[in-house]
């Protein structure tokens, strides 16, 4: 018995619980100093729209450029920061910094639609669009070159909050997209019922539908459906080329994945596009127009 309530509320700690406690708090300093240091930084991934065959938007994504274990990825701080009460402040970096930099792009002739990631924590803050609103404001960056992603986990946690949250932003002309898609055990009819943009089909779900018969009718399925129901339909993690060409005859609207781009810091991106749009021009042909 490491915990002892109801003796006047003591709370008896082992030596491996104070450890832990230690770590925590370690780990949490050094968020902390992260954000004072500007040691986070946002990178890059191209997304392409196989309508338009260019690439027109891109989705932020942090990393941690840590003085010693060199660059640590979002997955290694990013719940932690969710538990332990950081993430609004990290959130609200990722949301200046993306605004920022999508509006001097625009600024330069170069307009890109930034998507930024948000968990549900932020989500269900009161202050999300007040603080959308006037990052929007104060760099003017037009609504529609944003989009926030939100996950199905954080929707079906608080549908009624989220569902606040998502009209909120699109009456003011945010995009929002629905990240993760297929990775939860949700109500599909529920969760395709919500007014969203764009619906982003999980990895997992696309990682064999070259290999899998089955895995390649859910996924044609699914993008049939999405698409049916008025949402442009944003395949992630596509790696190859055959699954690429498969997801386009599909009738899929973007891809993203590392066949086409990794995350790039901002100084590789427009590089890289440069690249897709010229590899591009001889693969996209006979692309079908929405709604054909
Ligand atoms: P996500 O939003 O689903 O982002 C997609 C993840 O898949 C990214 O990992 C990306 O680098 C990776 N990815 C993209 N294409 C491919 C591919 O072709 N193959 C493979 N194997 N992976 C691919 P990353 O950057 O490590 O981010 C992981 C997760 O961390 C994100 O998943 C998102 O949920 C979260 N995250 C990232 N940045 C932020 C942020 O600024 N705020 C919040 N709240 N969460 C963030
Ligand atoms: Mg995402
Ligand atoms: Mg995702
Ligand atoms: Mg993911």
């Amino acid at each position: 018995r490491v915990r002892s309530e109801g003796q006047g509320g003591y709370l008896f700690f082992s030596p491996a619980m104070r450890r832990a406690a230690d770590e925590i708090l370690e780990k949490e300093l050094a968020i902390r100093h992260a954000l004072e240091r500007g040691e986070f930084c946002l990178h890059y991934q191209p997304q392409f729209n196989l309508r338009s065959g260019i690439v027109d938007s891109v989705e932020a994504l942090i990393r941690w450029n840590h003085p010693t274990r060199g660059l640590v990825f979002p997955g290694d701080f990013i719940p932690f920061a969710e538990t332990y009460g950081l993430i609004d402040d990290i959130g609200d970096w990722v949301m200046m910094e993306a605004i920022r930099t999508a509006a001097r792009w625009n600024a330069e002739g170069r307009p890109l639609r930034v998507s930024i990631n948000v968990s549900p924590k932020q989500l269900y803050r009161i202050e999300l669009i007040p603080m959308i609103r006037a990052c929007l404001a104060r760099f003017s960056l037009p609504p529609e070159l944003l989009e926030i992603e939100i996950t199905e986990a954080a929707i079906m946690r608080h549908e009624e909050f989220s569902l606040q949250r998502i009209e909120g932003l699109r009456r003011d002309g945010v995009a929002v997209a629905l990240d993760d898609f297929g990775t939860g055990y949700s109500n599909i009819a529920q969760l395709m019922s919500l007014p969203m943009d764009r619906l982003k089909l999980d990895r997992s779900l696309l990682d064999a539908i070259v290999t899998d018969r089955r895995q390649q009718v859910v996924a044609v399925a699914l993008i049939g459906l999405g698409r049916e129901l008025g949402y442009e339909v944003v395949a992630e993690g596509v790696e190859d080329e055959r699954q690429f060409a498969l997801l386009k005859t599909a009738g899929c609207d973007y891809i993203q994945g590392y066949y086409l781009a990794k995350p790039l810091p901002e100084a590789d991106l427009f590089a890289r596009i440069a690249a897709i749009r010229a590899d591009m021009q001889t693969n996209m042909r006979e692309v079908p127009d929405r709604g054909q």
